[in-house]
């Protein structure tokens, strides 16, 4: 019994230790970081680590056995993660935190512990154990997008402050604007007005918003030309541009108003919407009209006396003695070259006269498109020192239209030429046939003409501003000139870019049965 006793003693006590060292193995091949912690001795120093934890904390054991955990915080102490171990080691309770240690070399590293109690039978605590992981990557992920989150909240609330002023800001441009605004929806119902509106039509807000624009006062918008245009407005993007409206309008009397509507651009809350402008242009168009009956009457009455002094020039050049003094017969011819330019240019007044009340006549007749061209470059070239003018190319046309008109259009757009392009010597005139029209462009290397102005140049009295000061001119050629060729049914039109220099087609319609 007794040998039997120590024999299964034995057999006892050598699984216990083959346990222990299997145990030991099983902890050192674990992953995760393991400490075991006497809880009765001062200061609840380690007892046990393994492997993982040498390898995860840099230390070696010597530096670990014997020492309070607090050693891996190194100086990072106010970490509210301590507090909650202490707690729980205070109350023999388990927990785990995500805390910030440090490895023997100083590398920061997140640690995630699970710290459990051992207690004995009469539930004392005796020891802890730490497990650790060092999840670094997964904490700094975490941090990173909680302040990605925090930097999102912050940017949403100045954006949605931004937005806010911008809204107030551009409101404000919208109350002041000396332009009566209205927006329209997709079903052209009012949605809202500036102040300039209620203003200038003598309406309130309740007269207007809700309603369809075309239901507004005695039914001045309900036009179907521009009921037509503002439809296409939302789904072509195409804008109403310079839309008049003459009409009675209540309360407010015979007005002249140009229309121009738009569709709003901004995506989301404000798609689709319409906005239109309204300028009064009554009076402008008024002053506009006395301008041009001054013009009229100004130019007319200049013509006479000037048609009385050129016959006296030419009577005075065709009488002068053969042996009158040279000074006298220079001054006489400069007379005749100025008083001849100052006819041009009251021809040119007067053409724009004509023009504005209609009165421009064509007299059509058929003439060699080619050989106008060409009589008309020879004309200048014998006049220009300064600029070798050559055309290329042929319409092989006999054109059906007022020659001496298309001639005027030809020595305008080659004068400019030469005019703007001083630091050049070429101007080149091209011809040709693009279906049933003949083209002519006129291309010079000089100033060019920047994109704005290119709209502007065919407007009476617009010159480029830089340019004014420099050449001679009244800015009415190229107005003549596209009317002109309006009235033939062709257009004229610019390229050009600023420095390299310009190029002024014109194409003209041609009847087939007048090709050659
Ligand atoms: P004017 O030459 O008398 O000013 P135009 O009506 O012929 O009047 O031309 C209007 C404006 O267009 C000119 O003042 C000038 O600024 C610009 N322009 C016309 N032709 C040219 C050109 N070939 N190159 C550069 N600018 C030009």
């Amino acid at each position: 019994m007794d040998s039997l006793n120590k024999g299964a003693f034995n057999f006892f006590r050598s699984d216990t230790q083959r346990d222990l060292a299997l145990l030991t193995k099983a902890l050192d091949a674990s992953i995760s970081g393991i400490i075991i912690t006497d809880n009765t001795l001062p200061d609840n120093p380690i007892v046990y680590c393994n492997n993982a934890f040498l390898e995860i904390s840099g230390y070696d054991r010597t530096d670990i056995i014997g020492h309070n955990c607090r050693f891996l915080q190194k100086n990072d102490r106010d970490q509210p993660e301590r507090e909650l171990l202490r707690k729980a080691i205070e109350n023999g309770e388990s927990c785990v935190v995500d805390i910030r240690n440090y490895k023997k070399d100083g590398t920061l590293f997140y640690n995630n512990l699970f710290v459990s109690p051992v207690k004995d039978e009469n539930g004392n605590v005796q020891f802890f154990i730490g497990v650790q992981n060092n999840v670094t990557q997964r904490v700094k992920a975490e941090i990173k997008l909680r302040e990605q989150q925090a930097l999102m909240e912050k940017r949403i609330v100045e954006r949605t402050q931004h937005l806010k002023e911008s809204k107030d800001y551009l409101n404000s441009i919208v109350q002041t604007v000396r332009e009566s605004l209205i927006v329209l929806d997709p079903t052209f119902k009012i949605l809202s007005v500036n102040d300039h509106f209620i203003k200038v039509f003598k309406v309130t807000r309740d007269d207007t918003i809700g309603k369809e624009m075309y239901e507004l006062g005695n039914g001045q918008w309900n036009i179907p030309r521009l009921k037509e245009l503002l439809e296409t407005v939302l789904p072509t993007n195409n804008p109403v541009e310079e839309f008049e409206v003459e009409h009675d309008f209540p309360r407010i009397g015979h007005k002249l108003m140009v229309l121009n509507a738009y569709r709003v651009e901004l995506e989301g809350e404000y798609k689709d919407r319409i906005l239109i402008a309204i300028e009064d242009i009554t009076d402008r168009r008024e002053i506009e009209r006395r301008k041009d009956d001054f013009l009229s009457i100004a130019s007319h009455e200049l013509k006479t006396p000037l048609t009385t002094i050129k016959g006296f020039i030419h009577l005075m050049k065709s009488t002068v003695p053969a042996e009158a003094d040279g000074k006298f017969k220079a001054a006489l011819e400069k007379t005749d070259v100025y008083v001849e330019r100052l006819n041009s240019l009251i021809a040119e007044l007067l053409d724009v006269s004509r023009i504005q009340t209609g009165n421009i006549e064509l007299h059509k007749e058929d003439f060699e498109f080619d050989k106008m061209v060409a009589e008309t470059v020879d004309g200048l070239q014998t006049a220009t020192k300064s600029h070798q003018i050559t055309v290329d190319g042929a319409t092989h046309s006999i054109y059906n239209g007022d020659e001496s008109h298309i001639i005027q259009v030809l020595n305008n757009l080659l004068s400019n030429a030469i005019k703007y392009s001083p630091g050049s010597d070429k101007v080149r005139v091209h011809l040709s046939e693009v279906g049933n029209y003949i083209k002519v462009s006129v291309t010079d290397y000089g100033l060019g003409i920047n994109h704005q102005d290119q709209k502007k140049i065919f407007d009476r009295f617009y010159r480029v501003g830089e340019i004014q000061q420099h050449y001679p001119g009244m800015g009415i050629g190229l107005y003549v000139c596209d009317q002109i060729i309006k009235n033939h049914g062709g257009s004229l039109w610019v390229e050009s870019e600023p420095g390299k220099g310009s190029t002024f087609s014109f194409t003209l319609p041609v009847h087939t049965e007048h090709q050659q």
